[in-house]
């Protein structure tokens, strides 16, 4: 869907109040819908919202209304994570960092610290990727398995 098309029916289709856009086109279970014509399927407007103004949904996250407004979309309300443990379950389990007393480290216990933490992004979500475990990766590809740092 291009973006042109999605903001034209925003316009059509939105309820803007002080502290939510409230979707009044098609609703199914309490949630907008849009025809995506290049798709040929209908799609949730708060997903598409997320793709056009915040970024990507990374695999394994749901967008969340934390509004609990479900026909809502407007980005300040919407969050691409589950709550509580399960988000940092989910997180770490995804960019594979995790922190012990304050200091993140990878899955291997290498310190995401200083120059071996590389810095990612990927739409609202900041992370770091441990070095030492890039290169050894990079590496494994051309030298088949290195034993354990
Ligand atoms: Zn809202
Ligand atoms: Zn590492």
């Amino acid at each position: 869907m291009r973006r042109s098309y999605f903001i034209s029916k925003i316009l059509e289709n939105t309820d803007f109040t002080d502290n939510h856009w409230l979707w009044t086109g098609y609703i199914s279970e309490g949630y907008g819908k849009l025809w995506d014509p290049a798709r040929r399927e209908m799609r949730y407007v708060h997903i598409l919202s997320h793709l056009f103004f915040i970024g990507d949904i990374p695999e394994g996250f749901q967008v969340d209304h934390d509004c609990r407004i479900r026909h809502c979309f407007r980005p300040e309300c919407l969050e691409a994570v589950t709550q509580g443990e399960n988000i940092r379950r989910q997180f770490e389990a995804k960019f594979g960092h995790r922190v012990i007393d304050g200091v993140k480290t990878c899955k291997k216990g290498h310190q995401l610290t200083g120059f071996n933490a590389i810095p990612k992004t990927r739409g609202k979500y900041k992370w770091f990727d441990c070095r030492k475990c890039h290169n050894r990766n990079a590496l494994e590809r051309y030298h088949g398995r290195i034993e354990e740092w």
